[in-house]
């Protein structure tokens, strides 16, 4: 079978399925996302999400903030609600180095309009009574932070997509990014080659695989994060935790079990298998940080696997020397609170054959040669 499209998009996580808003927003809707599994298979199907502002780089903490306010807009934007609830989150310091971190960072957020507040341990005591206040020198709170529902901002997507005209391609891998004479021509799938003048690779931590089959090297690692989550409780800590010092955070969600995970992580284990070790490893730490979590009943355990890149910054871009190639993956930790501002950047840069600014940080060249 033999298809064509203006635009091939590979991966239907939560980039793919942006991208593929903001170019349809633009008047191009002749496109077909690939998701080789269902949609949500990804990590943007398995991330308990907190769109989190604590960023210590400039071009990331910019990224950040319009992640916020995209969510903020996004009912209306979608016409459909993604349960985006802000109750702020805190990033607490244990060690006199980890506060002075903060510090800094505090002042570079608000120096760019991301509203912290530095905070003393007292301070943190009454926004979440049942912390151990011994375990905490110090923190940062953004109000403005908040967690939405994955899978209400994916499906969000979908159903505007699916008006706009865009064809989503559920359970379909790409085999082969097709290239010939340095231009992109499309993408073999099991059952068909679909020509494309523009593909984009957004297969998230596998986003390496199929760059290779054009020819294109880029250093992504996949990388395993565990999740667990505790039985439902009566809403009790409003803000995100997010402890520097321990590398982990814990959320309450919707429905009011908590979510505990991990932003450390055996490198390059690309699996989704749960382990006993982070089980242990995790539910030592909260109950240190949070006494009252040892009579808190753990339901059940998952993984995900995301992408990161040697510098730790997402690659979005077009390829030299592959026209029509881009890349839009690396997104690692903080994929959905990008998500706006990246794939907004990237439909710019695709439309008006211009890079902006905001996106030079980001592009693939810096990994070239
Ligand atoms: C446990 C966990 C917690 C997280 N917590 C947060 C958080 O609090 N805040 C935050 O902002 N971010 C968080 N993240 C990160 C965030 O989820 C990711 O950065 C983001 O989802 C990346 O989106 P993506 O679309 O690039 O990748 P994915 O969602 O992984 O989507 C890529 C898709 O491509 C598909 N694919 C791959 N290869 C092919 C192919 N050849 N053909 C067709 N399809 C293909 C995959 O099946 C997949 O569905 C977390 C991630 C995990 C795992």
């Amino acid at each position: 079978m033999s298809d064509k499209a203006e635009v091939v998009i590979i991966g239907g996580g939560i980039i793919g399925l942006g991208l593929a808003w903001q170019l349809a927003d633009r008047g191009i809707n002749d496109i077909i996302v690939l998701e080789k599994g269902y949609i949500g298979v990804g990590s943007s199907g398995r991330a308990p999400v907190i769109i989190n502002q604590h960023r210590t780089r400039k071009e990331m903490i910019t990224l950040a903030k319009e992640g916020v306010k995209t969510l903020e807009e996004l009912p209306t934007r979608l016409e459909f609600n993604p349960l985006f609830r802000q109750d702020g989150s805190i990033n607490l310091a244990s060690t006199q180095e980890e506060f002075d971190e903060i510090r800094k960072n505090v002042g570079l957020q608000n120096s760019l309009g991301v509203k912290t507040e530095l905070l003393e341990p007292h301070e943190i005591k009454e926004l979440i009574p049942p912390i151990n206040e011994e375990k905490i020198l110090g923190g940062a709170f953004i109000p403005s932070d908040g967690i939405p529902n994955p899978y209400a901002v994916l499906f969000g997507h979908v159903n505007a997509l699916t008006k706009m005209g865009v064809e989503i391609r559920p359970f379909v891998e790409a085999k082969k990014i097709k290239v010939r004479s340095g231009e992109t021509k499309g993408v073999t799938t099991k059952n068909s080659d679909i020509n494309a003048p523009i593909i984009v690779d957004a297969a998230g931590g596998f986003a390496g695989e199929i760059a290779k089959t054009a020819g294109v090297k880029i250093p992504i690692q996949p990388m395993k994060r565990e999740v667990l989550v505790t039985e439902m409780l009566k809403s009790s800590i409003d803000p995100a935790i997010i402890s520097a010092h321990g590398n982990f955070y814990l959320a309450q969600m919707l429905r009011g079990e908590f979510a505990c995970g991990s932003t450390a992580a055996k490198d390059g284990d690309p699996t989704l298998d749960s382990s006993l070790e982070f089980l242990r490893w995790i539910s030592r730490r909260v109950v240190e940080l949070i006494p009252q979590f040892a009579y808190v009943k753990i339901m059940r355990q998952w993984a995900g696997v995301i992408g990161v890149t040697p510098d730790k910054k997402p690659i979005i871009g077009g390829v030299n020397g592959v026209e029509g190639l881009y890349l839009a993956c690396g997104l690692g930790d903080y994929g959905f609170t990008f998500f706006p501002a990246v794939t907004r950047l990237l439909a710019e840069d695709i439309t008006s054959g211009e890079t902006p600014d905001l996106l030079k940080p980001f592009s693939p060249e810096r990994f070239e040669g």
